[in-house]
């Protein structure tokens, strides 16, 4: 009961244009069903055995989203259903995904994961890195991706400036890549950015996908 009542106070606080991933990694299938049932659709997983488990055990109309770090050996168990990929930041994985989506005949949507926090241990690309990536010739032959924008993870902190300079950055970058680019396997639309503890400040810094695991689920039994 707790999951459908912070799902309705999330949907209350959250614009029409911002998409929520409801973030049900580590969380047991019955949970997902709970959200389900009250009417999410997108969910969001971080680890592609556990989320192709969930796919196989739960209702086909649900959209997964591959939120975590990729492992590129791992891309063709998910191929098949996956719905949106949040985290490339390398070229690599780029081209491992346009292999697989290739053999199911499927153009997979991604987001390039920019590095947007200040501390070292977050995964990510720089923008220099993404606008290589979306410049290079080798980049326009891959016809079975599509580049549908960028994520990013601000620093874990509670400094608000901090939080907002950091999602602004991106939100600048976006818009610049955005004019620029015209590509048939990328159109910037998607600007995936806020979590459960940060999401209201990604919002206001111009984001249209929010990440929420926690205040939807509760706390996770461990760190990840
Ligand atoms: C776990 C995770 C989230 C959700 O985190 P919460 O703080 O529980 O909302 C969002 N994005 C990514 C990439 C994650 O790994």
């Amino acid at each position: 009961m707790m999951i459908k009542k912070n799902l309705s106070v999330i949907e209350k606080e959250l614009p029409k244009h911002v998409t929520l991933v409801a973030v049900s990694k580590t969380k047991p299938a019955s949970d997902i069903l709970e959200a389900y049932n009250a009417g999410q659709k997108v969910f969001g997983e971080n680890k592609i055995q556990e989320m192709v488990e969930k796919y196989n055990a739960l209702p086909k109309d649900i959209q997964w989203h591959m939120i975590g770090h990729l492992q590129s050996n791992k891309v063709k168990y998910m191929a098949h259903f996956v719905h949106l990929i949040h985290g490339v930041d390398k070229f690599k994985t780029l081209k491992e995904i346009n292999k697989q989506a290739k053999k199911h005949n499927r153009i997979i949507s991604c987001l390039l994961q920019a590095k947007i926090a200040k501390e070292d241990s977050k995964f990510g690309l720089s923008f220099t890195e993404i606008e290589n990536i979306l410049n290079a010739e080798e980049f326009a032959e891959l016809q079975n991706i599509k580049v549908v924008g960028f994520m990013g993870m601000a620093t874990f902190t509670d400094n608000k400036e901090q939080l907002e300079s950091e999602f602004s950055s991106l939100k600048t970058f976006f818009n610049k890549q955005q004019k620029r680019i015209s590509l048939t396997n990328c159109n910037l639309k998607i600007l995936s950015m806020g979590m459960s503890g940060d999401y209201s400040l990604a919002i206001e810094n111009g984001c249209n996908m929010v990440r929420i695991g926690s205040a939807i689920f509760g706390n996770r039994n461990y760190n990840n």
